[in-house]
């Protein structure tokens, strides 16, 4: 089942996506499902992130290949970090460039929503309590993330986190195929096979760390071939069975 949330005349709405047409929910996706009887083509609306998450826990280095890529040894435990919601848009939404920084980079990963509120959850209890699966985007201000130290201002600009097209709420995780895409260019291109601490894992540690709650997302870390993007560029995320998230690039015109 495919899940997202639209802009219904003005106001955001969730839906069930199949085919072409949204099947409209009363309320939202957690907690039983009910639908409020109008369905929607879904070239006909606007789709919004397919969740407002309350906390973005983001994952460093947790691909094989990208640490090999960074000459960085395999992690023992997940390094994690965390962006705020402010960060989150949708597919089609535009990336800021922050005045700020030299060098944006992309990062195509594996996004999980959460279902419930959930703490000191096992490995193996772990996929009860999530809903689906997303496409994200990690963006960086790597020049930023460099030069202090620690990576908040780095990754939480505005516009950093697109996620979606939809939550796919019944797809096996742990052998996708994920691939990111620069003005149609393909830059990265890994499973998620090659995850070194794989989803049930990371839901489990987060969650003995900190409460998770519906909507939070965890996004798994990125694979080998990051790159920088400008003005004008598309970015595009691709995962198997999740559909393309695309956005675009622009420059900031005052403010953030
Ligand atoms: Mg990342």
């Amino acid at each position: 089942m495919k899940l997202v949330r639209f802009e219904s005349v003005g106001k955001p709405a969730s839906g069930i996506l199949a085919g072409e047409e949204i099947a409209e929910l009363e309320g939202d996706f957690y907690g039983t499902l009910k639908t409020a009887g109008r369905s929607h083509g879904v070239s006909r609306v606007k789709l919004l992130a397919p969740c407002t998450p309350g906390k973005i826990i983001a994952v460093g280095l947790n691909y094989r290949d990208h640490a090999a890529e960074m000459r960085l040894a395999v992690p023992s435990e997940p390094v994690v970090f965390l962006k705020p919601p402010t960060s989150v848009i949708g597919p089609g939404g535009t990336i800021i460039y922050p005045a700020m920084s030299e060098q944006v980079d992309y990062e195509a990963e594996l996004g999980v929503v959460i279902k419930d509120r959930i703490a000191g959850i096992s490995p193996d209890r772990a996929m009860d309590h999530i809903l689906g699966y997303t496409c994200a985007n990690d963006i960086t201000a790597r020049d930023l993330q460099r030069k202090d130290g620690q990576w908040t201002r780095a990754k939480s600009f505005n516009t950093f986190c697109p996620v979606g097209p939809w939550i796919e709420t019944e797809l096996d995780a742990k052998d996708l195929l994920i691939e990111s895409y620069l003005n149609g260019e393909l830059r990265q291109s890994s499973r998620t096979s090659q995850l070194i601490f794989p989803v049930s894992y990371l839901v489990s540690f987060i969650s003995k760390i900190m409460t998770l709650a519906p909507g939070d997302l965890i996004i798994t870390g990125t694979p080998a071939g990051i790159g920088s993007m400008k003005p004008g560029d598309e970015i595009e995320v691709r995962i198997e069975g999740l559909g393309s998230l695309k956005n675009r690039v622009a420059e900031a015109s005052g403010g953030i």
